[in-house]
């Protein structure tokens, strides 16, 4: 097999049987013709597959190591595929940090009475295995997690995951296959937000499940045409161009976070900064073995005479905005974006405080982007 990058770049490309086209089309067409009524042919109704997202889903498949994958929609349709498989009663051990969304839809159905969810620290290991005791449907893990980056153990959760009869899934989108490949480290599945670091250039919403076993894929695939979840075809187009460019993306920007990381860390305005990079982040050796790269996605808080908000609109490179895993850097502050919708009882208990602020750090200039930091924390003091 040719290296991930060279998978990577050839996304797609030399796949037009019609014109040749080096680039692979968008197919925007709602319907594609049949030879007789009676012929199915290999695209037939863009709910159910269109060409697009058939190459988008396979080259993610092939990048994780998957069986296949099926495109959706949005991120949280991609969780929500992989929930619906699950039987009523299903029980759902989860990380009590989790994303914000995937939290509100696993509270939400779990308050319907559809599942039982135990949320853990997955960080710790032994909490997983007793929230596994007595046996479990399905263990969501997400790591490194958003926005403290924990760390979680992929080889040695998904061995108990297993032990317990759960299905053993992982949120991949802070890392991306490009630096982090759990199938490889016995996860069942890998779910993603392409519209992160997958996409890079936060022009489209998506997502996509990659399964290592066919049967499920094929329901999977069965639910997402039964309720019309897949991804559109101009989405398909972007996240596949954006796959080309991925290896390099996570390579700059991990090594643009680093060294972010590292220069936040000495200042005297910041009081901790969260980044597995660190050699003191306790998740370090952890990552060092399981990840490619510590990935483009850091958090901090600032020391008690500093100001967040003040902070956070001070910056002019960073854009205050809610995603993360593109080529533009961003800011955000969880307490009051991204985990808005969880309640203060349950931000406290994952360790989200209000200070805390998350950057994700893009492709401009490292020194730059340091000296509007610099700026930042400068004007960031309240007295
Ligand atoms: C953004 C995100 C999601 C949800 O994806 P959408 O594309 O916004 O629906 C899920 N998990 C993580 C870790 C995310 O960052």
């Amino acid at each position: 097999m040719t290296g991930f990058a060279t998978r990577a770049a050839r996304a797609g490309i030399n796949r037009d049987p019609a014109h040749r086209a080096v680039t692979a089309p968008i197919h925007l067409s709602s319907a594609f013709a049949r030879e007789t009524p009676e012929l199915v042919p290999d695209f037939d109704y863009s709910r159910t597959a269109h060409p697009g997202r058939a190459l988008f889903e396979e080259s993610v498949a092939d990048l994780e190591g998957g069986a296949g994958a099926v495109a959706t929609a949005s991120g949280m349709a991609a969780i929500d595929l992989l929930l619906n498989d699950l039987p009523r009663g299903a029980r759902i051990v989860a990380p009590v940090d989790a994303y914000g969304g995937t939290r509100r839809l696993l509270d939400a159905r779990a308050t319907s009475g559809r599942f039982d969810v135990r949320y853990v620290r997955c960080w710790e290991t032994g909490e997983i295995a007793a929230a596994l005791e007595g046996g479990a449907d399905l263990l969501l893990i997400e790591t490194p997690s958003n926005p403290l980056l924990r760390i979680t153990d992929i080889e040695s959760t998904a061995r108990l995951g297993k032990a317990a009869g759960a299905l053993v899934a992982v949120d991949n989108t802070l890392l991306s296959p490009a630096l982090q490949r759990p199938l490889t480290l016995g996860a069942d599945c890998v779910l993603h937000s392409a519209t992160k670091l997958i996409n890079g250039h936060s022009d489209m919403v998506g997502g996509v499940l990659v399964e290592t076993d066919t049967a499920r894929l094929d329901r999977h695939r069965w639910w997402a045409n039964a309720a019309g979840t897949g991804l559109a075809g101009f989405d398909a187009f972007l996240a596949l161009r954006g796959i080309r460019t991925l290896p390099v993306r996570a390579r700059t920007q991990s090594a643009a976070a680093l060294e972010i990381a590292e220069w936040l860390a000495a200042r005297p305005e910041v009081a901790a900064v969260h980044y597995p990079g660190l050699n003191d982040h306790p998740g370090h050796a952890l990552a060092a073995r399981q990840q490619s790269g510590f990935g483009v996605v850091l958090s901090l808080e600032l020391a008690p005479d500093r100001d967040a908000r003040v902070f956070a609109k001070a910056l002019s490179l960073f854009t205050l905005a809610q995603s993360l895993g593109g080529v533009e850097s961003l800011v955000s502050l969880p307490a009051l974006m991204t985990h808005a919708a969880m309640t203060p009882d349950a931000r406290a208990a994952a360790g989200i405080s209000d200070r805390l602020i998350r950057l994700s750090v893009g492709l401009e200039d490292v020194a730059d982007l340091i000296s509007d930091l610099e700026a930042a924390l400068t004007a960031s003091a309240t007295t």
